[in-house]
């Protein structure tokens, strides 16, 4: 069984790496400068021509571009070939405000699959396995990403897209699907129904699962592993590189690797813009070598993460990106206090709740209020209300000590929160709507 999609990429030494890297960019720039006048705008107001960049090391002399250019440049602004040679169309979820859409050409299309081919085999995929894919198919990058990587592999594909839960269940069971590909909240869900449709999971052939598009903590995955039986395995991207695949997990299971052929990661200080050393929290930008249609230099995920070289024992040299527990603007600021969603996901699975919960924001005389609503289990619906308040209090504690602020927790009754298909939505910040 073949380790790797293409190891004498995913091996390469770091010297090479850079090498290639280097060419690449200076390739990259070029292209830039010569095909798309917004950015060559911004680096003519920094003073930068492409005869400054010579190598990575100059990279930081580029300007960055941020969600705003896209929005600003929407639709052509960016784009770096001339639309009869560009193929495909596909669109960011519009997650944190205005979608943008992204172009491809066929050799983008060619690379963004090999890239998503490289996490199914890092999963353990072979042309022996029935790929469920059951991210959303359509403008959203899911979909196609694994796709075409699943058919790349020699994969079984099911083009499922999202929805439908119990088809979804029934064809795994059929098809005797072997690695599942959706959304890590998806995941949760699938597993959830197929035990309440009467059945365990040796009634399935699973044994991964290609799980990303959104924040899902160590605990999430712990318990998709339990509930469907598998190895869950993370896969990182945005429509802006392509889609899913810029990086992807490996079967060491602590971050991803990121195809550093294809893109140079660097960690920014969030707020100053500066560079910061290999090991530090901080925002991640991406720069795309070998995109042609459209290529983002030096662009802003807000993506909070840290980037580590150290060995792995997949035998890739590949940088590892950490699992990006939240965006910059995921961050919630509560009383003063930054709080991210994931962090009260945690201390609710690690109390026996399944992920389903919402957080509300809200402020009330001035005051931030946050409300956190949390399902029960079917057993401990059936509880006292004295035993249930007694659980709330004990949830109120635990987030008290993990946020240092004080929420406000309410059980709520079973199959009270809508479940999630694609990108769960986690909170409501009522504070926005008052603006
Ligand atoms: P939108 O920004 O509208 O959600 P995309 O569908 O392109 O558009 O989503 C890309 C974003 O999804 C990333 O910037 C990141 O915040 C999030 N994301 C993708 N994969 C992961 C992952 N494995 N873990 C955490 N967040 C992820
Ligand atoms: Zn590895």
């Amino acid at each position: 069984m073949a380790k790797y999609w293409n190891e004498s990429i995913e091996c390469m030494s770091r010297e090479d790496m850079k090498k290639l890297q280097d060419e690449r960019l200076v390739a990259q720039v070029k292209h830039v400068w010569d095909n798309v006048p917004y950015y060559r705008k911004k680096m003519e107001e920094k003073g930068v021509t492409p005869e400054d960049i010579k190598s990575t090391a100059d990279l930081h002399k580029l300007p960055f571009l941020t969600k705003a250019d896209l929005r600003d440049a929407y639709p052509y602004g960016l784009l770096a070939k001339p639309l009869s040679d560009c193929v495909r169309i596909q669109s960011t979820s519009g997650t944190t405000g205005k979608r943008v859409v992204a172009f491809y050409t066929q050799h983008d299309i060619d690379l963004w699959e090999d890239c998503c081919a490289r996490a199914i085999v890092a999963a353990g995929g072979t042309n022996e396995d029935v790929c469920q894919v059951c991210y959303g198919y359509g403008l959203f990058t899911g979909g196609p990403g694994l796709n075409g990587g699943s058919h790349k592999v020699g994969c079984l594909t099911l083009p499922m897209s999202s929805g439908n839960t119990e088809r979804q269940i029934q064809f795994m069971i059929d098809l005797q699907s072997t690695i599942l590909c959706c959304t890590p909240s998806y995941a949760a869900y699938i597993g959830e129904t197929l035990h309440e449709m009467g059945y365990t999971t040796d009634d399935i052939k699973l044994k991964a699962g290609i799980f990303g598009a959104e924040p899902w903590t160590e605990e999430m995955r712990r318990e998709i592993e339990k509930s469907l039986g598998i190895k869950a395995y993370d896969i990182y991207g945005l429509t802006e590189t392509s889609g899913p695949g810029v990086s992807f997990e490996c079967s060491e299971q602590t971050g991803m690797h990121i195809n550093e052929d294809h893109f140079i990661a660097e960690i920014i200080d969030p707020d100053t813009g500066e560079v910061l050393p290999e090991g530090s929290k901080g925002e991640l930008v991406f720069t795309s070598i070998t995109k042609e249609a459209f290529p983002l230099l030096r662009y802003r995920t807000r993506d909070i993460c840290v980037l580590t070289r150290e060995k792995c024992s997949c035998g890739r040299t590949l940088v590892k990106m950490s699992k990006p527990l939240g965006r910059s603007d995921d961050m919630l600021i509560i009383r003063g206090v930054n709080v991210f969603p994931s962090q009260i996901e945690t201390v609710l699975i690690e109390h026996g709740y399944a992920p389903n919960y919402q957080i509300e924001v809200d402020r009330v005389n001035n005051t931030d209020t946050l409300d956190v609503n949390v399902e029960m289990t079917e057993a401990q619906f059936s509880d006292t209300i004295k035993d249930i308040q007694q659980k709330e209090q004990e949830l109120v504690e635990a987030m008290k000590t993990m946020l240092g602020i004080n929420p406000k927790v309410h059980l709520v009754s079973p199959k009270t929160i809508a479940r999630s298909e694609g990108k769960a939505v986690r909170v409501i910040d009522k504070r926005k709507l008052h603006d």
